[in-house]
């Protein structure tokens, strides 16, 4: 029987995830833990609850609903979910009378996915577009990544993978063949300061990296998140431009920080860590004078 992979979206029509139209598939799951992720409900590798408290009217039909004791009021007000104890029943959502209570993350085999992803492929023809793998981490379900790379490409679709590149590294080059752009996280040039703000060291991610750089068929581009207080100096910039040229990338894009997905770590229960970091605009001349330094170093950068 063919197996589910754990996905918490499937976005048609995405242009911000490689060349032309594009069907993103967001995987859920990931071994790291950057405070600025936008997209928080990518990280656990699990179905979860998310509560809009502003929805919630304290009625505590939930509390009744649920079998495992998961949920509990606090000062006749918050409530309060137990991870631990939820088994993703689902019947306090159904209970709900307002639509507090909501999922993120389901199941589903790859010849689901590509129906849906088939359904715009005169749009991928004319745009030069196709599927884009990205999280949570895609390394994190191997067997599910590699089952809908192989169906993309026997029907004749470009396959593009967003990864940080934190994955076994056989597992990682058994992908490549069924891949034809690589989008990677670069988010650091020192070990250390990538594990004190990600949760891991550097060597496997760059070990993968260097491998998919010489692999013939593949384009590689590197991706470079651009994090106040992490990475966000010229000597960063200098060092970062190095470490990428060294990797065998000639192709960056850097990505401004922004606090979009604040708003989902309080749906989450979960604190936004980044709270007061200032989003970085275009136009800040610091900005300017990073991807400079970037591009004087002899990268392509957009
Ligand atoms: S999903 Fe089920 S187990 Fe989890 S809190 Fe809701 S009712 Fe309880
Ligand atoms: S059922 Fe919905 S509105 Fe009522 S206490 Fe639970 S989350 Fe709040």
């Amino acid at each position: 029987m063919e197996g589910k992979g754990l996905i918490f979206n499937v976005q048609r029509f995405s242009i911000h995830d490689g060349p032309g139209i594009r069907t993103a598939v967001f995987f859920k799951g990931c071994p790291l833990r950057c405070p600025w992720c936008s997209n928080p409900e990518s990280q656990e590798a699990r179905i979860e609850m998310t509560w809009d408290r502003k929805k919630c009217i304290s009625c505590g039909t939930c509390l009744n609903a649920c079998g495992r004791d998961a949920i509990h009021m606090v000062e006749q007000k918050l409530i309060v979910f137990d991870s631990k104890r939820c088994n993703a029943c689902m019947m306090c959502k159904e209970v709900c009378p307002t639509g507090a209570i909501s999922f993120e993350g389901y199941y589903r085999t790859a010849h689901e996915i590509m129906e849906i992803v088939m359904k715009d492929e005169p749009f991928y023809a004319e745009s030069g577009g196709g599927i884009t793998l990205t999280g949570g981490e895609v390394l994190a379900q191997p067997v599910f990544a590699g089952e809908l790379l192989t169906l993309a490409k026997s029907k004749g679709i470009h396959t593009a993978m967003e990864t940080t590149c934190y994955g076994p590294k056989d597992k990682f080059i058994g992908l490549l063949r069924n891949l034809d752009l690589l989008l990677c996280d670069i988010k650091h040039w020192n070990s250390d300061k990538h594990e004190a703000f990600t949760g891991v060291p550097l060597g496997l991610i760059q070990d993968n990296i260097r491998a998919a750089a010489n692999y013939p068929t593949l384009q590689v581009i590197g991706r470079v998140p651009v994090i106040p207080g992490f990475n966000y100096t010229p000597h960063d910039a200098a060092r970062l431009s190095e470490t990428i040229l060294q990797l065998g990338i000639s192709k960056v894009h850097l990505l401004r920080y922004h606090s979009f997905g604040e708003g989902k770590y309080e749906l989450l229960g979960r604190k936004y860590e980044m709270d007061g970091t200032s989003q970085i605009h275009r136009d800040d001349p610091l900005f300017e004078e990073y991807s400079d330094i970037f591009r004087k170093s002899g990268l392509e950068v957009s």
